[in-house]
């Protein structure tokens, strides 16, 4: 809520212009009856034409301001509501960017979009409705009242009576209708998130011939979409109905009333009929806004929760750590346990090692060991639950977030560029990088020579997610672009998963020649991929099995051998 009234307060200047206007147009309502009610019982009833003309032409002149003021309201309102939705928007995107993992794992990324799309949407149909509507009604109730106060005074205690009964059904739909519209939303997130599972699985979907399982879970959460719908539009439709009917039965007593109470007037009681409708006809917009206030609000709400969240991990430069330039690159993980939130069991378990700067530390152990988890904690895209994560002996959550994330390059598991260019995906990691730069990181990644091979080499343009490049392609591209920034710990998610033997090996060559100096977090469940490294690490269950040369895991760590023997084979000491 508050947050509708401060963008309200925002573009106070403009709403008020909007509201002017859209007073004009209100007055001009107003005033048609009662010019009518002196036509007919000044005019028509005595056959004077002079005065005919006369107020015909003062109605004409009030018709065209009215005419006037509902454009200008629209321009004004449109254009105010609109600037408001895509500040919040651009406020909620800002918001989103500063959120650490662990929060937009809570939100949730379907949430968020709905809350992007969706709720300011609503917001945005609200505050335009405001400056519709919302003030016309009370304008046209109080208006029309005072009128009848002074021509028709007798029927004022009905009227008191009708307005009761209708703003009770009012208040009872809101009550009713508010939590059902909060509802619908969630329904609505839910909906999204399966849509945009499928939609980026839709290749897997179709591998396993799994179509009709998902097309289940859609199918269900469409059902739940459509009945909280349905629940909600239900509240209205008992109550729209009910408004309606004590508006019509007021209109019918009120006709009898002053038909005959007022007989011989017929040009007043045309007028106070028309007044008794116009005051009816805006309790029901409000019956209508207040169903939109109820969404708003509720919308608002959700809106709100993602601009009131506290990224759950500080920047430590903002609590006095050290500005540290350059980090000369060694790691120290002294016994890190790490939980996701919401789950019961540790990701990573009691992990205590250091890596010497320039080393290459090979990470090796089954799927779900814990190995993106333990290099996700150093980058700080998670915190350690217990224990410490040290960059050069400082615990990183006292770096400054920019300086750690500029001297780390993260090759995730699954490669992600954006739609543009080679070159724009590759300018990532630097974005001032030359010609000459680009083709050198390019090539040790071995990607130089898919990449010539184009027609429009480092021009062509890729589509969103890189999706007209082979996986290995995608693979070699965003080893480049990590290349690129130089970066003095460079962390290979398992990124070279997709490449036939030869070609990792000649990347994996050109990184050794690179990487000089560099640190190196390489993980792979392939022995022959680790089995270089300076040193291994090898996982099972979230914990360290063994830390060592390939020969030392050999002879000491049982894990590693048996995923040795089971890939290289055969017996090692012949
Ligand atoms: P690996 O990279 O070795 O395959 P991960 O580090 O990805 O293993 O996963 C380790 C464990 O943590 C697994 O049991 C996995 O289910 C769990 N896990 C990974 N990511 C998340 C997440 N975002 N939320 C909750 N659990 C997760
Ligand atoms: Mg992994």
């Amino acid at each position: 809520m508050k947050l509708i009234i401060n963008a309200i307060r925002k573009h106070l200047g403009m709403f008020l212009t909007a509201i002017f206007f859209l007073s004009i147009e209100t007055m001009a309502d107003l005033l048609q009856p009662t010019f009518m009610s002196y036509i007919v019982d000044n005019g028509v009833k005595e056959q004077d034409i002079g005065k005919i003309i006369q107020y015909g032409a003062i109605m004409l002149g009030i018709a065209a301001a009215g005419a006037l003021g509902a454009v200008m309201r629209n321009i004004f309102a449109s254009y105010t509501s609109q600037r408001i939705g895509k500040e919040m928007r651009a406020d909620i995107y800002k918001k989103v960017q500063t959120l650490s993992f662990e929060n937009i794992d809570r939100l949730q990324a379907s949430s968020i979009i709905t809350r992007i799309t969706s709720d300011v949407t609503q917001i945005q149909n609200f505050i335009n409705g405001t400056m519709r509507i919302m003030m016309k009604a009370p304008i046209t109730c109080i208006g029309a009242v005072a009128l009848i106060i002074l021509q028709t005074p007798q029927q004022l205690p009905m009227m008191v009576l009708i307005i009761g009964i209708a703003t009770l059904l009012i208040g009872a739909n809101m009550k009713l209708g508010y939590p059902r519209f909060g509802r619908q939303q969630r329904k609505l997130d839910k909906l999204n998130e399966v849509s945009r599972e499928f939609l980026s699985s839709i290749r897997v979907v179709k591998a396993f011939g799994a179509e009709q399982q998902e097309e289940e879970k859609f199918g269900e959460a469409a059902a739940e979409f459509s009945s909280a719908g349905v629940s909600a539009t239900r509240v209205a439709a008992v109550f729209s109905p009910l408004i309606n009917l004590t508006v019509n039965m007021g209109i019918v007593v009120l006709l009898w009333i002053s038909g005959t109470g007022e007989a011989g007037k017929i040009g007043r009681t045309m007028a106070s009929v028309n007044y008794m409708t116009q005051v009816l006809f805006s309790l029901g917009m409000v019956s209508n806004i207040l169903n939109a206030f109820v969404r708003a609000v509720a919308s608002a709400q959700r809106v709100e929760e993602i601009l009131q969240e506290e990224p759950v991990q500080k920047d430590g430069a903002n609590q006095g750590g050290p500005e540290l330039l350059c980090p000369r690159g060694s790691v120290e993980f002294r016994n890190v346990t790490f939980y996701y939130a919401g789950t019961g069991r540790p990701s990573v378990q009691a992990l205590s090692f250091s890596v010497q700067p320039g080393e290459t530390i090979g990470i090796i152990g089954p799927t779900g060991s814990g190995k993106t988890t333990l290099v996700s904690l150093i980058p700080r895209f998670y915190d350690a639950t217990e224990g410490q994560v040290l960059v050069d002996g400082t615990d990183v959550t006292q770096w400054s977030m920019d300086r750690l994330r500029e001297n780390i390059a993260v090759v995730p598991q699954k490669a992600l560029l954006f739609s543009g260019t080679i070159e724009e995906n590759l300018r990532w990691g630097k974005p001032d990088a030359s010609g000459e730069e680009i083709v050198h990181a390019s090539k040790i990644a071995c990607a130089d020579e898919f990449v010539e091979g184009f027609a429009e080499k480092y021009e062509t343009s890729l589509g969103q997610g890189g999706v007209n490049l082979s996986g290995g392609q995608k693979q070699r591209l965003s080893i480049a672009r990590a290349l690129l920034k130089n970066p003095r710990i460079l962390i290979l998610d398992d990124c070279t998963s997709a490449l036939d033997a030869s070609t990792e090996a000649s990347v994996l060559a050109g990184l050794r020649e690179q990487a000089e100096g560099m640190t190196v977090f390489l993980i792979s469940q392939r022995i022959s991929t680790v089995m270089k490294a300076d040193r291994i690490l090898c996982m099972e269950d979230g914990q360290v099995r063994g830390l060592g040369t390939h020969r030392e895991l050999l002879d000491g760590c049982p894990a590693y051998r048996a995923i040795y023997e089971s890939q290289i084979g055969g017996k090692i000491y012949g």
